[in-house]
């Protein structure tokens, strides 16, 4: 696949079948109302697909399927080698299908295929292969009683779990909340995002012929405000995972207040700080990471290095190296291997990542980039971009831009860094680059985000928890740990004559 041509890639995608309709009980189906709505690719403005606008009445449909097949218990309570044996096929079949999952998410949203097939679509199968070989190997506990008492306790699933899913990474968000939940046992309804809703509906495919019952996973597609909104207010839902914006995380937990008190994961914005000292000897290696934590898919990522301090007497040469490898990453059409930024996800969001440059023209130095482009005349684009000399309280410097947008601001010492990179209402994740040990424990220590990476940008791995701080939201996906959001400890206390 990594040396298909672009002309290779635009065959197959011009060979490729969507589904478009829900996913209920294991069945595609029509939206109960017959509406559609269009899912756009944002690199030519084509529409792809028609696809099913699920609302309330679909959205309870999924969610009474999910508990017939949770009660049925033929996945809730099957043996922890067969949720297993499934969930390694569903990883399998996801490799067997690696190229047509990697142009889903490339067509739908923008990104470049070289990464959707080397990062996005490998990530998913690897997560599924992850959780399943974890299922069993977890034990449970016995409580330290006395004689004549046995206290067993138990992690059990929830029931059915809601997840609603952003844009940015469509299968991999998709695959980091049903995958846990899965693993736990419970059923699931996932309504992707509206900008981006093929790969889910074709990874639900792929996890039915793989072995999953019926009912187990179904996928809701239409918009937040109908379909998303009906499950986060169902008062059948035991558990909402969310990866989404602040503002709309906040929403959910309203949500959950107004009907069942269903848990509430929220994974949210954020606006991460990476502090560049002087002392760092590989500037160069720094630079790299600093240009990739910001430009890779298009700056559109939630824990996006946009916020990058340097200090005072590196800060120009910085700069410098910055501004040519910005350059080097002009965007061009995503299925083209040579292209090193892809399309913005929609006209939207193109907007609003645009208001912000123009306003910040008056208020920083742009120092590269700035400009929406279209490639070969169509799409939506937008320059990787610099700004130097940032204010700290600019809106550049305060904002999730969700772009590819970069604010530098200089500091003068380590403690002035640190408080101005905690100075936040975000707390996602952070990187710090330096070669003093005692420097980099004490800034890691320091700083308030759910990952600190040293000498590294945005660290992440099946291995370890990845979630905020602060209004980044408390939800945490990835690692054991994430099993715990999806299951409730379960006392079972007996009494026996000694
Ligand atoms: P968004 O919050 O607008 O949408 C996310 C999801 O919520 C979508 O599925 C959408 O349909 C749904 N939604 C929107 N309004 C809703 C409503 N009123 N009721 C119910 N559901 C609703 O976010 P977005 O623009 O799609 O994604 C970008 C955001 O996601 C950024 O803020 C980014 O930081 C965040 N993000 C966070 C993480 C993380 O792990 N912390 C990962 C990726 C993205
Ligand atoms: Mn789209």
């Amino acid at each position: 696949m990594l040396d298909h041509t672009f002309d290779d890639w635009k065959s197959r995608a011009a060979a490729l079948q969507f589904r478009n309709q829900a996913f209920i009980n294991g069945k595609f189906v029509d939206a109960a109302s017959g509406k559609t709505f269009q899912s756009i690719n944002p690199a030519t403005d084509a529409v792809l697909a028609d696809v099913a606008e699920c609302d309330a009445e679909d959205v309870d449909r999924a969610v009474k399927s999910a508990r017939k097949a949770f009660e049925a218990g033929s996945w809730s309570r099957a043996e922890p080698g067969h949720r297993k044996a499934v969930m390694l096929k569903l990883a399998d079949l996801i490799r067997e299908n690696l190229e047509e999952m990697a142009l889903l998410d490339s067509l739908d949203m923008g990104k470049l295929i070289t990464d959707a097939v080397t990062v996005d679509a490998p990530g998913s199968a690897h997560f599924f292969q992850w959780y399943a070989e974890a299922i069993d190997k977890i034990y449970d506990e016995v409580a330290p009683t006395g004689p004549g008492d046995l206290a067993l306790v138990r992690r059990v699933p929830l029931g059915v779990v809601g997840a609603v899913t952003p844009w940015n990474f469509p299968l991999d968000m998709a695959t980091w909340k049903s995958a846990a939940a899965l693993a736990a046992g419970n059923s699931v309804i996932l309504k992707p995002a509206e900008q981006s809703p093929l790969s889910a509906l074709r990874l639900a495919e792929l996890a039915s012929e793989a072995g999953l019952p019926d009912g187990v996973l179904n996928v809701v597609p239409g918009y937040g405000a109908t379909a998303g909104k009906a499950l986060g207010l169902h008062m059948d839902v035991d558990c909402l995972a969310f990866t989404g914006s602040t503002a709309i995380g906040k929403v959910f937990m309203q949500y959950s207040g107004q009907s069942n008190l269903k848990q509430v994961w929220p994974e949210t914005g954020g606006k991460s700080p990476n502090l560049v000292f002087a002392d760092c000897d590989n500037l160069d290696a720094a630079a790299d990471m600093a240009a990739f934590g910001i430009f890779f898919n298009q700056g559109e990522v939630c824990s996006a290095n946009s916020r990058l301090y340097v200090e005072r007497s590196i800060k120009d040469e910085f700069v410098e190296k910055l501004i040519t490898r910005a350059q080097g990453m002009q965007p061009g059409d995503p299925l083209d291997p040579s292209s090193k930024m892809g399309a913005i996800v929609d006209k939207a969001q193109t907007e609003g990542i645009m208001r912000f440059v123009e306003e910040g023209k008056k208020t920083a130095n742009l120092v590269t980039g700035g400009q929406q482009v279209a490639v070969n005349g169509k799409g939506s684009f937008v320059q990787p971009t610099i700004f130097d000399d940032v204010s700290h309280d600019d809106p550049l410097a305060r904002d999730e831009i969700f772009g590819p947008v970069l604010s530098v601001i200089p500091f003068d010492d380590e403690a002035d860094a640190v408080r101005m990179a905690n100075d936040s209402i975000y707390g996602l994740a952070a990187s710090v680059w330096t070669d003093n040990l005692s420097r980099a424990l004490r800034v890691s220590d320091g700083l308030m985000a759910g990952t600190v990476s040293v000498n590294t940008v945005d660290a992440l791995s099946a291995m370890t928890p990845f979630g905020g701080m602060k209004q980044s939201g408390f939800g945490r996906d990835l690692s054991l740990h994430s099993l715990d959001k999806y299951s409730a400890l379960k006392t079972t206390w007996i009494k026996y004559q000694t």
